[in-house]
């Protein structure tokens, strides 16, 4: 199975109900976990990595994932998270990403439009794949992806405006989630009427971004009303860096990362392996 394009990965989820997990990586035991967890699964997958992220792993890390990707039975997409600016969408075309999200939903709605067309007729001249974001979604801590303190809902209107002028092929919307991991006084509550609206507007695959503190019943029924893409970011590092601050603190003449590392991966393992049952992508390799 080859590294694929977001569209063709998501049209696949789009017409079986399921959603593709995208977990974001930062280093390359993450990723290799990340990849024998869906592959035990048989189950698609995407591999986010963010501009903080990059900043970090380096874009030179890129053909490693395409060549891990390339020798696997599931279908994998590389894919730019939260892109910011035209250049780096460039860029993440230039390293061999499958796809890109340009995220300028914190702009006003025209120079949201102007940028994100930009970017789709230049990535989609080489067959990469564009995320556009429309609406805010919420944002609970200061880490690296975008956001704001109050969730400014999708418009299904604007949003139909949004996906004709633009020619995204997926949409990021605000239905009542928000990035990072929710204190402990506020209760996340999505709004599945809205949803459902938009989907039954737009028919293309819509993503969810920041679901991580959403109840499991609520991220299940937006699979089955639509969602086909869903961000997986602070649950799997919150898994993966407990478990290492577990070994650390019990062995402290550990030096070696492949004594220390393993423990942590399959922790991490785990939370992705019950993300992947949630969205209904287990056994969905099989679909491609
Ligand atoms: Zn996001």
């Amino acid at each position: 199975m080859p590294l694929i394009t977001g569209k063709d990965l998501l049209a696949v989820a789009n017409d079986n109900d399921f959603a593709v997990p995208a977990f974001n990586i930062s280093d390359w035991a993450m990723f290799t976990g990340i990849m024998d967890i869906s592959e035990e699964k048989n189950a698609p997958v995407i591999i986010a990595i963010h501009p903080d992220e990059v900043s970090h792993v380096t874009t030179d890390l890129i053909p490693a994932i395409a060549h891990r990707a390339h020798r696997s039975h599931v279908p994998v997409v590389i894919h730019w998270d939260h892109g910011g600016t035209y250049e780096q969408m460039i860029t993440a075309i230039q390293a061999g990403f499958t796809s890109v999200m340009i995220d300028a939903s914190m702009l006003p709605f025209e120079e949201n439009v102007a940028i994100t067309k930009k970017v789709v007729e230049t990535a989609h001249a080489v067959g990469v794949s564009v995320e556009g974001e429309l609406g805010t979604i919420g944002a609970n801590d200061s880490y690296g992806e975008s956001g704001a303190a109050e969730i400014i809902y999708t418009d299904p209107a604007d949003a139909k405006r949004f996906v004709e002028e633009t020619g995204v092929d997926s949409l990021a919307v605000a239905i009542g989630t928000s990035h990072g991991l929710y204190p402990a006084e506020k209760s996340p509550a999505l709004k599945l009427d809205l949803l459902e609206e938009l989907k039954a507007t737009l028919g293309i695959p819509l993503v969810l971004h920041g679901g991580s503190s959403n109840p499991d019943d609520e991220i299940g029924k937006s699979v089955k009303l639509g969602v086909n893409k869903i961000n997986i970011s602070s649950d799997i590092k919150v898994s993966y860096h407990e478990a290492m601050r577990g070994i650390l603190g019990t062995d402290r003449k550990l030096r070696e990362p492949n004594a220390i590392q393993p423990a942590a991966i399959a922790a991490m393992k785990v939370t992705a392996a019950q993300k992947i049952d949630l969205f209904d992508a287990a056994g969905k390799a099989a679909l491609y």
